[in-house]
């Protein structure tokens, strides 16, 4: 039998990139191909010369449409097999390559918002809903909006074999996140991609949107993040590369600031357990810091860090690249 292969890409939009799809026939037995798609509606390429490539980078089972199907995502080349300028995924296989010998392990944490009917999932018509206090890990009708998505969503994650490991419902009203990690740089912004995907799609049979804004809803309301948890095999082993991580992190803060997701500003501003974003600061178990050691961190003396910083929409390609280059670097050196 034929099977249906969905070729999953990142377009071209700025400042945040958006995911794309579509389908392809894949003739019985065969692999999915290196295939093509028409880049002047995606941003990618002026109209006189329109085409793209789509290289597949990892195939995994489609657990919504079953049986042989399969997703396929992919990075994007011109035609002369050249990365085109949206591809971030070459930034991760760069650093992998170069500090692969330090192990580095990546564990994001991605929240979102749901939106039905062009508000908030749970927000009142011409009103507003009780103060965030109860929707953070709540349980009941009252607190909870859109539970069914995720637990589809994470059922989904599962069959496609992602390394998805926990998800919650977060404080503002109708926001959740989930975990996918702990992984190396290149494999983790595939699998995020791939879950980000999957909670779209699946969100979609429900007629509600999931949306990575770092600040859906201005005021006393928490924004949506990446906290992006790290580690290498030296990290993972004792404290001073702990703390030099934390430090090697400090020197070149506004320059990871500035790639950590369109927004920024608004999100980081010093509430809502954010630090201000013009400032970095370290600390344990402090969710008022840039970067948290946790406390099991501090009690064992070895473990990994929390960048608190990327946004919900940040790209995870750059955050790993750019994390590993900065700590990796100075690790070794
Ligand atoms: P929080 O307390 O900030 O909400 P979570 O439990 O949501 O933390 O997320 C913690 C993340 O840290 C998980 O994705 C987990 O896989 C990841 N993690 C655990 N150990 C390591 C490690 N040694 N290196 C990198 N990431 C790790
Ligand atoms: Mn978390
Ligand atoms: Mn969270
Ligand atoms: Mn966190």
């Amino acid at each position: 039998m034929p099977y249906r292969a969905e070729y999953i890409w990142i377009d071209g939009r700025k400042p945040t990139a958006l995911l794309r799809s579509k389908t392809k026939i894949v003739p019985d037995g065969g692999e999915p191909p290196i295939w093509g798609f028409d880049g002047s509606s995606t941003e990618q390429a002026p109209g006189e010369a329109s085409d793209c490539v789509l290289r597949p980078v990892k195939v995994v089972p489609d657990p919504i449409r079953g049986g042989d199907d399969k997703l396929v995502m992919c990075e994007v080349l011109n035609t002369d097999m050249t990365p085109h300028e949206s591809n971030t995924r070459v930034l991760a296989v760069e650093a992998q390559e170069k500090y692969g010998d330090q192990d580095p392990w990546f564990g994001l944490e991605q929240e979102y918002t749901f939106y039905k009917d062009g508000r908030p999932h749970g927000w009142p018509i011409g009103g507003f809903p009780a103060p965030q206090g109860g929707y953070y890990c709540g349980i009941g009708a009252d607190e909870i909006w859109g539970r069914e998505v995720v637990e589809d969503h994470t059922w989904a994650c599962l069959e496609a074999g992602l390394s998805i490991s926990g998800t919650n419902a977060e404080v503002m009203i109708g926001q959740w996140e989930f975990q996918i990690g702990p992984l190396g740089p290149v494999d983790v912004g595939d699998q995020l991609w791939i879950a980000r995907w999957l909670l779209y799609r699946i969100a979609e049979d429900y007629d509600i949107s999931a949306t990575l804004n770092p600040k859906p809803v201005k005021g006393d309301w928490n924004g949506a993040g990446m906290h992006t948890n790290f580690s290498t095999s030296a990290m993972r082993e004792s404290w001073d590369p702990i703390i030099a991580a934390c430090e090697a992190l400090g020197e070149v803060a506004q320059e990871h600031v500035a790639n950590y997701g369109a927004g920024i500003e608004e999100r980081l501003t010093g509430l809502h357990e954010t630090a201000p974003w013009s400032e970095y600061s370290y600390g344990v178990s402090d969710r008022g810091a840039s970067v948290r050691i946790p406390w099991q961190v501090d009690n064992d003396k070895k473990g990994y860090i929390e960048d608190r910083r990327p946004n919900a929409n940040a790209d995870p390609y750059v955050v790993a690249s750019m994390i590993t280059n900065t700590v990796c670097s100075k690790l070794a050196g």
